[in-house]
């Protein structure tokens, strides 16, 4: 499971979900979130583009 729940889905990148999510401070992000099971990446940013970028970086290890 993701540390963040995305409650707004923006788009898809290969298998990581970015969104707008709550952290642990109850502050809006923008999370990439890998959606494999066994992998649990996330990360957080204030803008969408650097989360895409991230997400493009992700090389996951679940496949
Ligand atoms: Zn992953």
């Amino acid at each position: 499971m993701s540390l963040y729940r995305i409650f707004r889905h923006l788009r898809r990148v290969g298998q990581v979900s970015i969104g707008t999510a709550h952290n642990r401070r109850g502050e809006i992000k923008y999370v990439a979130a890998c959606a494999a099971d066994d992998c649990g990446w996330s990360a957080e940013y204030d803008d969408p583009a650097p989360a895409t970028i991230a997400a493009q970086g992700h090389r996951c290890p679940i496949r």
